[in-house]
């Protein structure tokens, strides 16, 4: 993979940048996603922000070998911080990360987040803590993909700043509100693949002498909501 040949699921978030827009990357590593945005003309101007080293000078590197340098500016910074005031960025990309980092990001660099006008989330797992970040701080969720590449399942979550509260069932926050209204066969395989998971760590959790019972209970109620959507499913017929 390259900026000129980007992963399917890099080409997923790329695509739910809004033609263009100015673009924060966090956690960007090569910079690949705000190049390949660049060089195809969708956006003009673009941060790659990095925390590690190693990453920011991968982006150095890519940006120099494209001739980017006017319109990529790679930053070592933690999260937002990359975000300066004079880059008047209005869309964020984070993502190849766990949900739990991606919401401690945004939680962390709320003042950074005044003029933008897009998140473009994708959470490596974790998906359930991104959606209550995002509801807790009053951003709507837009649109939802789910695809499989390289044996992985990937979500990407489209959110924008609303000004009325926003409130997600237990479900919604779960699985997704636009995943669950319209459930795919890589929707069914994940989270057949994750009912699997948990009634293992059920069964491993019974033989256990010191059972931690409200592990387990928490565990027995997501089977059940698993269950409960991928029953639902099956009956509406949309597989
Ligand atoms: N975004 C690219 C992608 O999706 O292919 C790269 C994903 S890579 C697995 C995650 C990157 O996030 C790493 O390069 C890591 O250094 C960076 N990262 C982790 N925490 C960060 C933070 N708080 N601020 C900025 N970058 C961070």
């Amino acid at each position: 993979m390259d900026a000129q040949h980007l992963s399917d699921r890099l080409a997923a978030v790329a695509a739910f940048v809004p033609k263009g827009a100015r673009l924060a990357d966090i956690g960007s590593d090569h910079a690949y996603l705000p190049a390949a945005l660049l060089i195809n003309g969708q956006i003009d101007f673009a941060v790659a922000g990095e925390v590690v080293k190693g990453p920011y000078e991968n982006e150095k590197k890519e940006i120099a070998k494209l001739n980017l340098q006017d319109s990529l500016i790679p930053r070592l910074a933690d999260g937002l911080a990359a975000i300066h005031d004079e880059d008047a960025i209005d869309t964020i990309t984070i993502a190849g990360m766990g949900g739990s980092l991606i919401a401690k990001i945004l939680e962390a660099g709320q003042d950074h987040l005044r003029g933008v006008k897009r998140l473009v989330l994708q959470p490596n797992v974790g998906e359930n803590r991104v959606r209550e970040w995002l509801m807790n701080h009053q951003y709507q969720i837009q649109a939802e993909q789910m695809l499989a590449e390289d044996g992985h399942i990937y979500e990407i979550i489209v959110a924008e700043p609303t000004t009325c509260p926003v409130r997600y069932s237990e479900k919604e926050l779960l699985f997704g509100p636009f995943l669950l209204e319209k459930p795919s066969a890589t929707f069914q395989e994940k989270w057949q693949g994750e009912l699997q998971r948990c009634q293992y760590a059920v069964q491993q959790m019974q033989k256990a002498t010191n059972t931690p019972a409200e592990r387990l209970a928490a565990m027995q109620h997501k089977i059940a909501l698993i269950q409960e959507v991928l029953e639902n499913d099956y009956g509406n017929g949309h597989h």
